[in-house]
């Protein structure tokens, strides 16, 4: 059985996290995942304390910050940029009892040059730096794989490999169905049965319209249901390995942006409750 979960991302033109904390929790869900440009914009107005008062008393628990993003292959000013907004998403989730730091891969438009050596040798220098701080503040990384080849890691089967060269506890994967559905439309949906339980911190639930690989981008993300990816079969196989965290709706959709954002998440609990078993 999965649990439900939303992901700023899907009404983050539409909402605040003020507003996605209260409709979350309206409308049934157990974890939130905030997203650190929508908290600092909160604790303009807001302290951490406003949050943990909030969680004291709700049934929607804080469950993975998004995102720490491009994080290979970066120059030492660029880590030093990174490691600061870093170090404030450990912060907020030590404090607010947040368990997972969502870490990406890095985009651009030679990504798709990078050797797989390149990149499994980077990611696993990276992420062991990035999980000796986070393991101070008690906070894990879940590494989270871009389906399509602007990202230097766009397979589950790369970061997996990579995550197991990492070798620590405080290293996992996110799997995210358009993610995995982008790489080569899920061929090898059992490969995710390689992956133990344990190992899977965070599960990005999303379809997608029935587009061209080549032409599919992150805002062809559709509601659960009302596309073309094999999330059942997915949402099965996961729920089978023993993976028993929610199921996160993360949506990056401009037509819902412009919606209003309780239609949204009220629509995204009922797509979402099939594929939770
Ligand atoms: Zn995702």
């Amino acid at each position: 059985m999965l649990t439900l979960g939303f992901n700023e991302a899907t009404c983050k033109e539409n909402s605040s996290v003020e507003r996605d904390l209260e409709l979350c929790e309206k409308y049934g869900y157990d974890a939130i995942e905030l997203r650190l440009d929508m908290l600092k914009e909160y604790l303009k107005t807001h302290t951490i304390g406003d949050l943990q008062q909030f969680f004291a008393s709700s049934h929607l628990k804080p469950f993975a910050l998004n995102s720490i993003e491009d994080i290979n292959f970066n120059t030492p000013e660029q880590w030093e940029k990174l490691l600061e907004l870093f170090r404030f998403g450990c912060e907020v989730a030590r404090d607010i009892g947040n368990p997972y730091l969502i870490v990406v891969p890095t985009m651009g438009p030679d990504m798709d040059r990078k050797t797989e050596a390149e990149v499994f040798e980077d990611s696993v220098k990276v992420l062991g730096e990035l999980a000796d701080i986070a393991e101070s503040y008690g906070v894990k990384l879940s590494f989270e794989p871009i389906g399509d080849r602007r990202w230097c890691c766009n397979s589950v089967r790369q970061a997996w490999e990579i995550v197991q060269a990492v070798n620590r506890d405080s290293v996992g994967l996110t799997i995210d169905c358009i993610n995995f559905y982008m790489h080569d439309k899920c061929s090898d949906l059992e490969y995710l049965r390689k992956i133990p339980a344990e190992k899977i911190f965070v599960y990005h639930i999303n379809d997608c319209e029935d587009l061209p690989l080549r032409v599919l981008d992150h805002c062809d993300r559709i509601m659960p249901g009302k596309g073309c990816i094999p999330i059942a079969d997915i949402s099965r196989v996961l729920r089978e390995v023993g993976y028993d965290g929610p199921a996160c709706l993360e949506l990056f959709r401009p037509e819902y942006w412009r919606m209003d954002a309780e239609e949204i998440i009220q629509m995204g609990a009922a797509c979402c409750a099939p594929y939770l078993g």
